[in-house]
């Protein structure tokens, strides 16, 4: 008889153990989504999703705009009805911290020293607000949004006569300036790239986000950097830049990114690399663990590389995917991004992912504040970006999904409906 290795036990027992106790880690949308999954598909052990923030598991994106601008309840994020939680049947932990993963012993370490066991452990811990550690951030109150509280804390500084200086000319940052402004609160957007969203589009669309918040009477500063904060003696707040000047309002807010929350999976020896690796399957380096949503960095055939999403798409496909490959389904999650931001009335959405080595091809004009740009690899398009135009968008996404051929002239010409293409 041959002694059996260790990782062929370990594979076997991924696919052949019982699985009687599911955890889940984070319960924001996408640990949510993983365990609604769990009970749908007929997962009927013990299933405990442990959170560390006080609500039911809910949605981000109205954050920084209907909550923000007070258009929206806060409860009316959740990502469903307390009955329909409740019928879920799990055991529910909410404003519990998860301090270790023991996976030797199969456990998780909860913040009162209990420990729980696992067969199948789920990581949805998502990331927080980047912080800037810069002279001065004491003598502030330097906002973020990130959670519910983090949106109840902020509206009530913004409205006429009041004064907000954002810090990140990204998605959040955007979404927070044309809410505030809407508010009639004066808006300064400080950005030390020279476009606003340089990450994520092209610059044809950084120009087009660009004239937009100017337009709205938004001051926009490209290319500047931040040296610090101070308190005015007026009580209001100071932001020194990097040219020696200052700007006083009566709140900062920083959108300079995210942090993946994968310090539990980094310190119980999962392969990470800016968030948790996981495969096709949503599984991490240990078979017995998955991750999804903001904090996992899965292969992206779209992008070519493995990268980490941070949209509500890939928190709820992705959470639904986990789930399923962990009760053994066969899952093959390699979606096409989808992003969307509302600023100022205008819907901008993404599909795909847009590079610098595509070839551009307009439908619409610019000016008429709807239009879609396509970027094309040969005769298929690989991505598309456009404001206000989320019905032709759908048949794009079919387009980029089934790798079609098109021609540049059709493809450019609003008069053949997308329909036809
Ligand atoms: C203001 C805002 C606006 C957005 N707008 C859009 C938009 O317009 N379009 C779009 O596509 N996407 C948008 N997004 C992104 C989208 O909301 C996120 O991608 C999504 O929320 C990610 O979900 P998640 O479950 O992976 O992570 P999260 O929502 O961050 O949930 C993770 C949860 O795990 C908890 N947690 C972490 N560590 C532990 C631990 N050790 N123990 C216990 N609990 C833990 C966290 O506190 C959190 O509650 C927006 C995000 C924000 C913040």
């Amino acid at each position: 008889m041959t002694a059996e290795r260790p990782e062929a036990a370990a594979a076997a027992c991924a696919d052949e153990c019982p699985i009687n106790t599911i955890v889940i880690i984070g319960a924001g949308q996408a640990g949510g989504w993983a365990a609604h999954t769990l009970r749908t598909e007929g997962f009927t052990g013990r299933l405990v999703l442990i959170g560390n923030e006080l609500h039911l598991p809910y949605e981000r994106p109205p954050l920084s705009k209907a909550v923000l601008s007070g258009t929206a309840l806060p409860e009316t994020t959740r990502l469903m009805k307390p009955e329909a939680f409740d019928a879920l049947g799990l055991e529910w932990r909410p404003g519990e911290q998860v301090h270790r993963i023991d996976r030797t012993a199969k456990q998780v370490l909860v913040a009162n020293g209990e420990t729980l066991s696992y067969d199948k452990l789920i990581l949805c811990t998502g990331g927080r607000a980047r912080q800037l550690a810069l002279p001065g951030a004491d003598q502030v109150h330097v906002h973020t949004l990130r959670t519910i509280e983090d949106a109840q804390a902020l509206a009530p500084v913004l409205g006429p006569g009041r004064s907000v200086v954002v810090l990140g000319g990204g998605w959040i940052g955007l979404e927070v300036a044309a809410t505030a402004r809407q508010q009639g609160t004066e808006v300064i957007v400080v950005e030390n790239q020279n476009r606003l969203c340089a990450r994520t589009v092209p610059a044809e669309i950084s120009e087009h986000l660009l004239a937009l918040h100017q337009a709205q009477g938004t001051r926009v500063l490209l290319g500047t950097g931040v040296n610090g904060f101070a308190r005015a003696a007026d009580g209001r707040s100071e932001v020194w830049l990097a040219d020696g000047s200052a700007l006083r309002c009566d709140a900062i807010v920083l959108g300079v990114g995210l942090v993946p929350n994968d310090e539990l999976a980094r310190e119980a020896g999962l392969a990470c690399d800016g968030g948790v690796l996981v495969d096709a399957q949503c599984r991490t380096s240990d078979p017995d663990i998955l991750a999804s949503g903001d904090v996992a960095v899965a292969p992206n055939p779209w992008a070519g590389r493995r990268m980490r999403l941070e949209s509500w798409q890939n928190a709820q496909e992705q959470g639904i995917a986990a789930a399923r490959s962990a009760l053994g389904h066969a899952v093959d999650y390699q979606p096409l991004p989808w992003f969307w931001s509302d600023q100022y009335g205008m819907n901008l959405q993404i599909y795909g992912i847009p590079t610098a080595t595509h070839r551009v091809v307009q439908r619409g004009e610019k000016a008429s504040g709807s239009f879609i740009l396509f970027y094309l690899a040969g005769d298929v398009v690989q991505a598309a970006i456009g404001p206000n135009a989320a019905r032709d968008l759908r048949f794009a996404r079919r387009l980029i999904e089934q790798r079609k051929p098109v021609d540049d002239a059709r493809l450019a010409d609003p008069g053949i409906p997308m329909s036809r293409l």
